[in-house]
């Protein structure tokens, strides 16, 4: 009888987190699913709780982390991921991207597991080269309202490759650009499902700045498939994961009221801090190395996304999120 690999994820209950889930059970592998539910939700994974190769932990990855019996993989996910996520939880932002991060190598050594962490490309920072390579090291501003999410992803591969040149972790970096599907938080700020959400409520879409910043959206079954082989490949350099498909956010809000078939306008807000003006993933290494390419272009999986946020009731498209964040911020 073949034994099962084991896998532990964390962010599990959180949009990515969870299509993971899926996919890693969808293969046969005894999943354990983590999250301290800051900003994950059980409902994403709860159709995942009556398997028997599933469990769920709810546990904060930056205190200590045990895990019993064997390991195999280690997919580091846990962290907040919108811009307004970090604003309201900056300090827990730093931390699972620092001592979460540290706890898990420490349980990867132990286990002799292989961890691959979800870093972005926000470590390019506001881009001054575009498409970015792997090799461009960025123009972050530290002490910006993204510096705590930006620094916590560069400090994150900082130390994933020191375990690994030091200690000889096996570790898998992949620099996750702009995704979206299904289970995406309706209220978390991002442009996807701020811009749905505000059609299906007959509200004008919010545009930020004059609309010609640019960002390159990847369906999240693409993705998937791209973190499933770089995790399975013997590649230990970051790796960009992502659809070069460029748009400016003006066009994908036309884009979100043709599809949605919403009367309601643009109107315009004013841009975020550091808002990058462009970002557009160069995927040559991810061709060359993982023989991966997005397969999903934007009218299918917006379709596809738009039929999910259409399931949500009135209820959930209204709320407002009132988590209070105040404890995590020590
Ligand atoms: N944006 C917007 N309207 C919104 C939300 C976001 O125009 O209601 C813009 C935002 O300023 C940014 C882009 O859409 O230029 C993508 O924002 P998001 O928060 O989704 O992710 P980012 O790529 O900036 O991390």
């Amino acid at each position: 009888m073949s034994v099962k690999k084991r896998v532990l994820i964390t962010g599990a209950a959180g949009f990515l987190g969870s299509h993971l889930c899926d996919r890693f059970i969808k293969e046969g592998y005894y999943v354990i699913a983590m999250d301290n539910l800051i900003t994950g939700d059980l409902a994403n994974i709860e159709h995942l709780f009556k398997l028997p190769d599933f469990e769920f932990s709810h546990h904060d990855v930056s205190k200590f982390v045990h895990v019993p019996g064997e390991l195999d993989y280690i997919l580091h996910f846990a962290s907040p991921a919108s811009p307004i996520d970090y604003l309201k939880i900056p300090i827990q932002t730093l931390k699972v991207g620092s001592l979460g991060i540290h706890n898990l190598l420490g349980l990867a050594r132990v286990k002799n597991a292989r961890l691959i962490i979800a870093s972005t490309s926000e470590v390019y920072g506001d881009p001054a080269v575009n498409p970015q390579p792997e090799e461009y090291w960025g123009n972050v501003n530290p002490v910006g309202p993204r510096g705590v999410y930006d620094e916590a992803k560069r400090f994150q591969e900082a130390i994933t490759m020191a375990y690994h040149t030091f200690h000889g972790v096996e570790t898998r970096i992949v620099r996750i650009f702009n995704t979206y599907g299904p289970r995406m938080r309706l209220n978390d700020g991002r442009v996807l499902p701020a811009f749905i959400g505000q059609a299906l409520r007959g509200e004008d879409l919010t545009v930020f700045g004059d609309g010609t910043q640019t960002r390159s959206f990847c369906y999240v079954d693409d993705l998937v498939e791209g973190i499933y082989r770089l995790l399975l490949s013997d590649y230990a350099q970051p790796v960009n994961i992502g659809n070069p498909d460029e748009i400016t956010i003006g066009q994908f809000a036309e884009e979100i009221i043709k599809l949605t078939g919403t009367n309601q306008k643009v109107i315009y807000k004013p841009l975020p801090q550091d808002d990058p003006k462009q970002r557009r993933p160069d995927i040559t290494k991810a061709k060359a190395i993982l023989n991966w390419e997005p397969k999903v272009n934007r009218a299918d999986g917006l379709k596809i996304t738009y039929e999910y946020f259409k399931t949500l009731s009135k209820e959930q498209l209204d709320k407002i999120d009132h988590k209070d964040f105040t404890n995590y911020n020590k």
